[in-house]
């Protein structure tokens, strides 16, 4: 692997002071807190409790003094809600004195509840927008920090009625369920000492990155994040010369300078690489509980678009910005573990450890299976279809990997046959020591949308600007719902091995048509996959119809991450952001056309046109092939293009008037997706043989290569 070297912005030495500098975080809170206090504050932020009135006035005074010495001015509750981006509402520190002075106060009833006026966040109609108010309440499972001189807190968003309106809310629960079961199923094992089980995360994180003024000149780019038009550029990605290729210059400086900024916020920022494509890099953090996991996500993609602007950068991070170019993802390595450390993913040393592996993994075997619908919803959406299936990325299609060495493992003890050829071992749950399984990357298989990698798994379906709440909600909900079964069924076991090898064989048989080794790129798969029952949900318009399915309504209520109203809720604002944001593509598309396309292939066939009646005057026969014909096409792909955003206005004007969103949906998949790439094939044809100079704005060659 090609390591960058970075240029030393930082002192090397400083790293670790620098590390966390700006998070009121476990060692600044014992240095600037009474004792008691905080003890409160610990054990409230362990058992995930609301924080005691008496101490939040300690708190929210020492977290102000901290903050202020750093520089900032302002407060905020930083929430995530339901837009897929955080949100913030400033507030500042003063306070007047009443003699025409201020003093700096913030109390600890502005650090444990804000109530932004929240009228204009989606609901999907949970909050009429006359009842305006939401609330924020801190969540002190994650750290405040500061950024652009702002004490940031981290928080929930609610409605009175205690609806949730965000990501974290749910995410909070799934993870409550989840140690709630995993809890259950450890006590059967025999554990005393744990005492809370959490899921991990390190989200890996693709992005693009060029040059600004290219950027600025592209309202595609601008408005939507992604090209509606251009033709694909002589050389792509075919030559694999860019992944984990030399870092050029101004990428090493934005990285070193981006690492720098996240260090400082606490986040665990490690590796940075080039990727496949061209101007694609990739920054994987190390991972850590998934709550602050998804924090530190939403906080990283805001510092890599904010300190690519300081390098005359644009950062993409859009899920498929080029046709035919491979898109950006996030592979969501998640595992479970207890807070003595053990990783309940990863085998064993004993035989009765690594039974307790198998029946974690059986668990999410069994979950990706029967919730396939579930993972393929909580990745669904308008720019990740562009994606997945299109050979760069998974395939719509969920399935899990699981390895050679592993599904053999599986096979013996689902048959009761011997394990090896070679030593004839038959496996026995609880009896057996689990093989050594090698957890290096050869075994890995990057078609898979869903892998196993020896201690975890690495769920790959995600687009690249997608919050990470959304699948670990699903995740964690999921495989709670299967742990309780499991312990439901062996805690009324007499024999509890006996029980444990039978349930986990059973379980194996079936759910094992989820396990998929082979090549998820292929269509022999599609077939193969069809024939063995497994969902193939193309689109988001045809996945999210499964979010409100009763099944999955009965998960969900069941382990209370929604209600039903709030499930109803997500629905309706998951379609309709799917169709805006068509709505908006499409909209954008007929301007561009309208404004700038046309009008230069208009201007360019004409002076061709005027070139070629120059040279008929100066001589009969001075040929004018190239300026005529040319002309011609042009003026030929200019009246089709023309005839094409005409009937793309119009669909889009007949999508507006369709009242069932799940029909909007639909109309804007099969009618409005169609419009436009056939008006992108006129203009992308047109731009081939138009001069350079009449070209209104910046092509792939010069977008992907211009850093
Ligand atoms: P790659 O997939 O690029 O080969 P690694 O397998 O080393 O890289 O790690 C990928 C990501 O998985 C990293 O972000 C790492 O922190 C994360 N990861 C490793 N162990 C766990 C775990 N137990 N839970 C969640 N994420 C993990
Ligand atoms: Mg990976």
């Amino acid at each position: 692997m090609n390591t960058a070297v970075f240029p030393k912005t930082t002192e090397t030495g400083r790293i670790p002071e620098l590390f966390g500098s700006m998070v009121f975080n476990d060692h600044v809170m014992k240095e600037r807190l009474p004792k008691e206090t905080y003890k409160a504050l610990k054990k409230t932020m362990e058992l995930g409790k609301h924080l005691d009135p008496s101490i939040a006035g300690v708190v929210a005074n020492a977290m102000k003094d901290w903050a202020v010495e750093k520089g900032a001015t302002h407060f905020t509750h930083w929430f995530q809600p339901m837009t897929g981006i955080t949100a913030e509402k400033h507030d500042s520190f003063i306070s007047p004195e009443g003699n025409g002075t201020v003093i700096m106060e913030f109390s600890g009833k502005e650090l444990v509840k804000g109530e932004p006026d929240a009228s204009s966040f989606p609901s999907g109609g949970l909050r009429a927008t006359f009842e305006a108010r939401g609330y924020t309440a801190w969540d002190p499972s994650s750290y405040a920090f500061i950024k652009d001189n702002t004490l940031c807190i981290p928080t929930v968003f609610c409605s009175y009625g205690g609806e949730a309106l965000d990501k974290k809310t749910p995410l909070l629960r799934s993870m409550e369920a989840i140690n709630k079961e995993a809890l259950r199923i450890l006590k059967l094992f025999g554990s005393t000492d744990v005492t809370r089980v959490n899921t991990t995360v390190g989200p890996e994180q693709e992005y693009f990155l060029i040059d600004e003024k290219l950027f600025e000149k592209r309202e595609d780019l601008k408005l939507c994040g992604r090209t509606l038009f251009g033709r694909k550029p002589p050389k792509g990605q075919e030559l694999e010369d860019h992944y984990f290729g030399v870092i050029k210059p101004r990428v090493a400086a934005f990285m070193a300078d981006l690492d720098e900024e996240l260090w400082k916020l606490g986040i665990f920022a490690k590796t940075e690489h080039n990727e496949v494509a061209p101007a694609q890099h990739e920054l994987a953090p190390i991972f850590t509980d998934t709550n602050l996991a998804t924090d530190h996500n939403q906080l990283m993609m805001e510092t890599m678009k904010k300190v690519a602007k300081r390098h005359g950068l644009a950062c993409l991070l859009q899920e498929k910005p080029f046709e035919g170019i491979n898109g950006s993802g996030k592979h969501n390595n998640w595992s479970i573990s207890t807070n003595t450390g053990v990783n309940l993913l990863e085998p064993g040393e004993s035989p009765r450890e690594n039974a307790q592996f198998l029946l974690f993994l059986t668990a999410v075997i069994k979950a990706v299976d029967e919730y396939q619908d579930l993972l393929r919803v909580s990745v669904a959406s308008a720019g990740n279809d562009h994606r997945l299936g299109a050979n760069e990325a998974p395939p719509a299609i969920v399935s899990m990997f699981l390895g050679d060495d592993l599904t053999e493992i599986l096979e013996a003890i689902e048959t009761g046959k011997a394990y090896s050829q070679k030593d004839k071992e038959v496996m026995k749950v609880g009896v057996h020591i689990l093989p050594r399984f090698p957890k290096d990357t050869t075994d890995r298989n990057r078609t898979s949308p869903f892998a196993f990698t020896g201690n975890k798994f690495e769920f790959r379906m995600l687009g690249s600007d997608l919050s990470i709440a959304g699948p670990n909600i699903i995740l964690n909900t999921i495989v709670a719902e299967e742990l309780s079964q499991f312990a439901d069924e062996l805690e009324k076991a007499a024999d509890f091995n006996e029980a444990l090898e039978e349930l986990i064989r059973r379980t194996i048989r079936e759910h094992k048509r989820i396990i998929f080794n082979g090549n998820n790129y292929s269509d022999e798969w599609v077939k193969e996959a069809e024939k063995r029952g497994l969902l193939n949900l193309k689109t988001t318009a045809d996945a999210l119809p499964s979010f409100i399915a009763p099944k999955n309504i009965e998960l969900f209520t069941k382990h209370r991450i929604f209600t039903t109203a709030e499930l109803h809720s997500r629905y309706e604002i998951l379609m309709e952001v799917y169709c805006k944001k068509l709505r908006i593509e499409a909209l954008t598309m007929s301007e561009m056309a309208r404004r700038e396309i046309l009008p230069a292939i208009s201007k360019y066939a004409s002076s061709l046109v005027k070139t070629a009646l120059e040279k008929k005057r100066l001589s009969e026969d001075l040929p004018a092939v190239y300026e005529t014909e040319t002309a011609r096409r042009l003026s030929e792909l200019s009246a089709s293009l023309g005839e094409k955003i005409l009937k793309l206005e119009d669909d889009l004007d007949t999508a507006a008037a369709i009242s069932d969103i799940g029909e909007q949906a639909q109309f804007y998949k099969e009618r409005i997706l169609i419009d436009m790439a056939e008006a992108r094939a006129d203009a992308d044809e047109a731009e081939g043989i138009s001069a350079a100079e009449y070209w209104p704005f910046p092509t792939y060659t010069e977008l992907l290569y211009s850093v």
